[in-house]
């Protein structure tokens, strides 16, 4: 087995919000480009100013996992803003209250629980359902991917590759979906084509995730 993980520590978190900021930061520009397609042209800026306010914070962030990602789900609601901000913050935050607040690890059925109520959690906030051409089309299926794998039996690594993948799949497959909830969705018809850009910046999360966990 050598270096296979088979839990998240605190640190594989902090690594992972590093890695996601860092990509966030150099996509910055192709996520508000896909905004700007039909929304208001703000989702790159939007989660690059929070990741950057994540990444700022973590070095005083408390040591058990949950109530680091209560953190990292408070600061995302206070940095990025707007309705987004909300639902990303929401994702931390059901992971957090999911895990509890003396967790040291997060194993993988906890993280497919955690990921199952994020996906909850976003329709509960915002009312989005699947094929609505929002961010819960690349996180649902991710979810989905891990409870099956955690069933299974799948090591945490593989589980997370293969939510990745399926997150990927739903952010692509949201170009032929028309936008029926936030800014897009005032776009009716000419809503259809772009890849939805909360759905890409979640499947690069979940990809992100996934390489953290590939160590
Ligand atoms: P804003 O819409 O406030 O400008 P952003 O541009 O940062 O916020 O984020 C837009 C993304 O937020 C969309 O691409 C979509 O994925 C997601 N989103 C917006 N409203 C909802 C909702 N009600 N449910 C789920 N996701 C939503
Ligand atoms: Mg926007």
């Amino acid at each position: 087995m050598g270096d296979v993980m088979d839990a998240l520590t605190h640190d594989d978190i902090r690594a992972w919000m590093m890695r996601f900021a860092a990509q966030v930061s150099s996509a910055q520009d192709m996520l508000s480009d896909l905004d700007a397609a039909s929304g208001d042209a703000d989702h790159g800026a939007n989660l690059a100013r929070g990741m950057a306010a994540v990444k700022a914070a973590l070095p005083t962030m408390p040591y058990q996992v949950g109530t680091l990602c209560k953190e990292i789900g408070l600061v995302l609601v206070d940095t990025i803003g707007g309705s987004s901000g909300a639902l990303y913050g929401t994702i931390f935050l059901r992971i957090a209250l999911t895990a509890g607040p003396s967790a040291q690890l997060l194993d993988l059925p906890t993280l497919a629980r955690g990921f199952q109520a994020a996906a909850q959690g976003i329709t509960d906030r915002g009312g989005a359902r699947p094929g609505d051409k929002t961010m819960l089309d690349a996180l649902a299926p991710a979810a989905d991917v891990l409870s099956k794998r955690a069933e299974s039996g799948d090591t945490l690594a593989s589980a997370l590759r293969q939510a990745a993948t399926a997150a990927e799949q739903g952010a692509e497959a949201t170009r032929a979906m028309q936008a029926r909830r936030g800014k897009a969705s005032y776009m009716g018809g000419a809503s259809i084509g772009p890849i939805d850009p909360g759905a890409m910046s979640v499947a690069m999360m979940m990809r992100c995730l996934a390489e953290t966990a590939t160590r």
